[in-house]
């Protein structure tokens, strides 16, 4: 049917998928909701600066890599496909309402700098000229030039036309189990009793993974729902822009983002949670609606969407796990690859993910280099690790929690 199959149709699962067909590989996709997960919700920033946070340094070199390949990445896909991403190089002003607040951002400031991330320190006043509907009493901002954003619900869109035009395949259905073939090819068995095969496998169903029978006795992905709600709102027909480009900021200590669309729409977020609720919470929109207007008083007139939450893929260290499974003799499983953990950053890092994994599948990844490294950091293993000698090790995340 396919020469690889590629379990979860969120921006993660779509961007592999689309990589692999560039590369003239068939596809077999299989998602009984495509892009309706965590994909769903995400505002889209690309914000390597802006996400930057304390003590995340294996982070830090996947997002810069992956925001550097996004530009290429969107450019070949519109022209493929003829359908325009909502892809922004506007940049992010970082701002801070008190002086408290200010103190973090400024303490963010010297970690980022230290990134070599391109950020300047700008007063309220300069901060003002460039956005005029930021609040006077704001405490002062941060420019991020290079942190950019999309709209992942139209970048969904065209990667699923892409992989359709280039004669892969959706399968609307859920899987169940893998069985991983020691020759020839793997299958994959569906809810609704299909069994489909091939030689390759990618797994990149998100928090779903978790329920997924079979992917292998050593691999153990200790993932949690880390839900947020985010809200989405539009300008009234006759009101000019209200921004030019994303705010984030801190408000008494906690973040709010505003992410204005070509087409008037703004997205409010975002909370973050674990308490297992999937629904939206009153408390969290209130707060993001609270917080929003107290950095962008226009808010308030501004015409409510919708309030969504959904959960992002949490780990131990914040980073994905991607790359080739492993057998519990270490040996790499042939054929079968993961990619998922992609936390807050998914958007951001799905370029760089998808590259990396059609790679690996093409076998055309040097052994060495910075792609190299960043699968070190990414590897899917590392919290269930193989030893060398074949045994299965103590996870480093279990090490690290004593
Ligand atoms: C409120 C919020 C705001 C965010 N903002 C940003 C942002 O600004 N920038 C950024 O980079 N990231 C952001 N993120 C994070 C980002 O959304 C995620 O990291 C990203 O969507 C993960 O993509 P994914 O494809 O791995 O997962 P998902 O989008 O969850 O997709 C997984 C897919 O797998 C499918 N699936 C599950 N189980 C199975 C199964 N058994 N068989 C077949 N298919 C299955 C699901 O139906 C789903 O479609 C945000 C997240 C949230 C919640």
């Amino acid at each position: 049917m396919g020469d690889v199959i590629v379990v979860g149709a969120g921006v993660v699962g779509l961007t592999t998928a689309w990589e692999l067909c560039c590369r003239g590989i068939s596809v077999v996709v299989i998602d009984p909701a495509p892009a309706m997960g965590a994909s769903r919700a995400a505002a889209g920033m690309l914000a390597p600066a802006g996400e930057v946070k304390f003590q995340q340094a294996a982070l830090y070199p996947l997002m810069k890599a992956s925001a550097a390949e996004y530009s290429e990445f969107v450019g070949r896909l519109e022209a493929a496909v003829g359908i325009a991403a909502g892809y922004r190089r506007s940049e992010t002003l970082l701002v801070a309402a008190d002086r408290a607040d200010l103190a973090e951002l400024e303490a963010l400031q010297t970690v980022q700098e230290a990134q070599s991330m391109p950020v300047e320190r700008m007063s309220t006043r300069a901060a003002r000229a460039l956005e005029p509907a930021l609040s006077p009493r704001i405490s002062g901002a941060v420019r991020a030039p290079g942190d950019h954003q999309i709209d992942p619900r139209r970048l969904a869109t065209a990667l699923q036309v892409g992989v359709e035009a280039s004669g892969s395949t959706f399968v609307r259905d859920s899987v169940r189990s893998v069985s991983v073939a020691s020759r020839g090819d793997h299958s994959v068995q569906t809810a609704s009793g299909e069994a489909i095969s091939a030689p390759a496998v990618v797994l990149a169903a998100g928090l779903g993974l978790a329920d997924i029978a079979g992917c292998s006795s050593s691999l153990q992905l200790p993932l949690r729902p880390v839900y947020g709600d985010i809200l989405r709102t539009q300008l009234p027909a006759d009101a000019p822009q209200l921004l030019e480009r994303t705010v984030r900021g801190v408000v008494n200590g906690a973040p709010v983002y505003l992410v204005p669309r070509e087409d008037g729409e703004i997205v409010i977020g975002a909370t973050s949670r674990e308490d297992f609720r999937p629904a939206p919470s009153a408390g969290g929109v209130w707060r993001l609606l609270d917080d929003a207007r107290r950095l962008v008083p226009g808010v308030a007139d501004l015409e409510f969407v919708e309030a969504l939450a959904r959960a992002r893929p949490g780990t131990p260290d914040d980073l994905p796990y991607v790359g080739q499974v492993r057998a519990p003799s270490g040996e790499p499983v042939r054929g079968l690859f993961v990619s998922t953990g992609h936390f807050r950053h998914g958007v951001l890092l799905a370029p760089l993910a998808a590259r990396l994994v059609s790679s690996l599948i093409a076998g055309d990844l040097p052994a060495t280099g910075a792609d190299a490294s960043h699968l070190a950091a990414m590897d899917p293993h590392r919290h269930s690790a193989v030893d060398s000698s074949g045994a299965v090790a103590r996870s480093r995340h279990e090490r690290s929690s004593r």
